[in-house]
């Protein structure tokens, strides 16, 4: 699944926003997940194609379950200014932050003063500042040991090593110079084994009080030139809102949002914008048993994404059944579709759409 990492400077409204993440989590129905550990928050992806798909497969009483599919965040802790220099940044926090798709950087772009800010204003491009240094540092640390292998290992002659430390040097280069690893250009894709941090896209996430949330404050207008300059998304959002929306009923949070003048949770916003910015798409296994979602990356082919259900699936793939979802909607499910002729059979080859509904056909 995907994962998103939480970061950003002390009290600038990470905690609350990633407890609203897990209450939402918590209150979520058809949860299929036990126990996680405790940096670890999951939200739904919402998705109202599965409650259209859940009425199509309805029988009687018997309404088949819908299993959304979801996002993880990551509550990592620890980063502070100097933090590279050993101040807090410790393994546990370089562990977590490697294992995450994409960083959602929470700034603080509400003013208060009873709330304290660690650098004694509130300055949303300097809090971004020092965290994307702080991150830059560590990434230039961790790849200048590894070069220093890697240049050993070249010498005796080891060819990827010759090419790696190619890539790497480059890659310190670009760090050297205070800029993030993904601003590099360099052939090819930097190897996974690198552990880089500054090359997972970033969203900026603008905290903001609850007056601010319908227009944009002067703090959020800096932050949104500077994410367009770096071509990085931005998510307004108030953490304390999402604390009491993660309390709500789905109709009351609805009026709730309605008579705050926004559209869409903050919540569920990150989650699309997540999505989005890694290029991942939902495809659907659907019938009278349970209506379903699963995340795959865009341009993935069937057997990739029947591997997604089970690694079975995609060693025994032979061929897929797929319709996509409105057609399913307007058929009235399976049997109806396919006498229309709507289910199309695709082969080993065939790119999923975001929409699709699926059924894999499988010697397993
Ligand atoms: P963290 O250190 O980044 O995890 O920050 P916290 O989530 O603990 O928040 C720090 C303080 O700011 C807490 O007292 C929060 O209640 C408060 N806070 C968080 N978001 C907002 C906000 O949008 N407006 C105001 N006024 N206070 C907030």
């Amino acid at each position: 699944s995907l994962a998103i990492g939480i970061v950003g400077l002390p009290n600038v409204g990470k905690s609350t926003l990633f407890n609203a993440i897990t209450r939402a989590g918590a209150l979520a129905a058809n949860y299929p997940f036990a126990t996680i550990e405790p940096n670890v928050g999951r939200v739904t992806v919402p998705d109202e194609r599965l409650g259209a798909l859940s009425r199509v497969f309805t029988k009687g009483e018997r309404v088949p379950p819908i299993i959304p599919t979801y996002v993880e965040f990551v509550d990592i802790a620890g980063l502070v200014k100097g933090a590279s220099q050993g101040e807090g940044l410790g393994n546990q926090f370089l562990a977590n932050i490697r294992e995450v798709d994409a960083i959602a950087h929470v700034v603080r772009c509400f003013e208060d003063p009873n709330v304290v800010h660690v650098a004694g204003q509130v300055d949303p491009l300097d809090d971004i500042e020092t965290i994307n240094t702080e991150l830059i540092l560590a990434d230039l640390a961790g790849l200048e040991k590894r070069l220093q292998n890697l240049q050993k290992k070249a010498k005796s002659g080891d060819k990827d090593a010759r090419e790696q430390a190619a890539v790497a040097e480059q890659i310190v280069a670009v760090l050297g110079e205070g800029k993030p690893a993904r601003a590099a250009q360099v052939e090819g894709a930097v190897p996974k084994e690198f552990g880089l941090i500054t090359t997972k896209p970033v969203i900026y996430v603008a905290n903001v009080g609850e007056g601010d949330l319908q227009e944009d404050n002067d703090l959020v207008r800096k932050v949104r030139d500077l994410a367009a300059a770096e071509g990085a998304q931005v998510v307004k959002i108030s953490a304390q809102i999402e604390g009491e929306l993660a309390e709500m009923p789905e109709d009351e949070a609805r009026e709730f949002l309605h008579d705050l003048g926004v559209q869409e949770s903050g919540l569920d916003q990150l989650v699309k914008v997540g999505y989005e910015t890694l290029g991942l798409i939902t495809f659907i296994t659907s019938g009278e048993k349970e209506v379903r979602a699963w995340t795959i990356r865009d341009g993935e082919k069937a057997p990739e994404a029947a591997g997604e259900i089970h690694s079975d699936l995609e060693r025994g793939f032979i061929r897929a059944e797929v319709i996509e979802w409105d057609k399913m909607v307007e058929a009235g499910g399976w049997a109806a579709a396919k006498s229309k002729g709507w289910v199309r059979t695709e082969g080993k080859e065939y790119v999923m759409k975001d929409g699709d509904i699926m059924n894999v056909l499988h010697n397993s």
